[in-house]
């Protein structure tokens, strides 16, 4: 046996074989659903500054209180490993002066992403995530229409009844009154609340509402909701975007408890989930996202109202193994091309360099000289076309063409094998 001596850092993971094929799959599908809605592909560089991240997601989320991969460098620059995607598309957009573009500009990412968390199961620290961001637009149309391309996202990738929990947090203005009364709600109920939701209540109460405990929760059934604190702005804006989303065949219910634990979210919040059930519920949600119209502000640059989701590729391949949702492998078009002797070995060499030209797919086992053993390759692959180069052809110039559905098959000339196999796929 192999003696092990490097193994990956804890709570990362090799990805390969079928899981691969999974994430390709979510990729495809979002380059699809990004393509029909005009969103362009932008790739930031995986290492960040860290003030970026401090500044938007917001000192006192989980992110930037434990979770950030940070380095110095020799230079003692602050470098994080990118925790989240939002933060470098905003700074990608203003840095390459995306705003004299028309708007709103519709981005979209596929990459890697760092967190140093708990090692746990469904958890790594490297991840891969996909989002989709529009910038540079403050209509309430486009919260909705984010909300649509996430779910038919979902239901692209194969997910069936999902639905989307929505909320507003407001503005900046009419949070703070809203924090005020939950604050003051919370007053009375310290001694029941779990430790982590009294330490959130210092440092920023909304995060409570996130809390998981059941106990946290039966007590904050009865907090004071957001919405009732919405400024007349906000309001109207929440009452668009709900209108929208009427015209869309897209389910969806308010949940006035709903924040999003990222610092600069404003307005629209939304997540999609399974449909009410307990074992759904308990799945939690699959994607979320909302508006972040002053994460300029945080960053003290420019105001860019946006709107925008991201999804971890990690937890939907999770959701897609347990849906029983798979990626069928594609169906192999194209020839195999099977050899018998060094001879042939040679003529086989040249025949695929041949075939690459011609844009025909080749399959083969050129390392291999058993016959039974290619022809057995080929039969999994389902390949309809095989070639044979046994000892006799290589010597004729010639080539066996097998049809392995009829079993037909007949002897060509070497020099019009591509004619003919083009001949016979098309
Ligand atoms: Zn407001
Ligand atoms: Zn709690």
């Amino acid at each position: 046996m192999t003696k092990i001596k490097y193994q990956t850092v804890t709570g990362m993971h090799d990805v390969f074989g079928r899981e691969q094929l999974l994430y390709d799959k979510v990729e495809e599908t979002a380059q699809k659903i990004a393509d029909f809605y005009a969103f362009q592909r932008i790739n930031t560089p995986i290492l960040e500054d860290q003030d970026l991240f401090i500044r938007s997601v917001g000192e006192s989320t989980d992110i930037v209180e434990k979770e950030m991969f940070t380095l110095k460098t020799k230079g003692k620059d602050l470098l994080v490993l990118r925790p989240e995607g939002t933060a470098p598309v905003f700074r990608a957009y203003l840095e390459n002066g995306m705003q004299s573009l028309p708007q709103p500009v519709k981005l979209w990412y596929y990459g890697p992403f760092f967190r140093y968390e708990r090692p746990q199961a469904g958890r790594y620290r490297q991840f891969w995530q996909i989002g989709f961001e529009m910038l540079g637009d403050a209509s309430p149309v486009l919260d909705a229409q984010t909300i649509l391309i996430a779910y038919n996202l979902l239901s692209e990738l194969g997910f069936k009844k999902t639905i989307v929990n929505i909320n507003s947090i407001g503005c900046e203005e009419c949070r703070k009154d809203y924090r005020k009364a939950l604050l003051s709600f919370l007053r009375g109920k310290k001694e029941s609340i779990c430790s982590d939701c009294k330490r959130r209540a210092e440092k920023n109460v909304l995060r409570v509402l996130d809390c998981k405990n059941p106990k946290c929760q039966q007590i904050l059934s009865e907090a004071p909701q957001v919405l009732d604190y919405l400024c007349p702005d906000c309001k109207n804006h929440f009452k668009q975007v709900l209108e929208f989303l009427e015209e869309i065949p897209v389910p969806y219910k308010l949940n006035p408890f709903l924040v999003r634990g990222l610092d600069y979210y404003c307005r629209t919040v939304f997540e999609i989930g399974f449909e009410d059930s307990p074992e759904e519920e308990a799945i939690g949600s699959i994607l979320g996202g909302g508006r972040y119209d002053f994460l300029g502000k945080s960053l003290k640059t420019d105001i860019v109202p946006s709107v925008g989701f991201s999804m971890g590729v990690e937890r939907v391949i999770a959701l897609m193994k347990l849906k029983d949702i798979d990626s069928k492998p594609k169906k192999k078009e194209g020839i195999f091309i099977v050899q018998v002797g060094d001879l042939a070995k040679r003529k086989a060499l040249k025949m695929i360099q041949d075939f690459r030209t011609a844009k025909i797919n080749v399959f083969e086992a050129i390392s291999k000289n058993s016959m039974k053993l290619q022809l057995t390759k080929a039969n999994k692959l389902a390949i309809n076309t095989v070639l044979i180069i046994g000892q006799q052809e290589a010597l004729n110039n010639t080539v066996i063409i097998k049809d392995m559905i009829t079993g037909n098959q007949s002897t060509v000339k070497q020099e019009n094998i591509v004619k003919e196999v083009k001949k016979r796929i098309k």
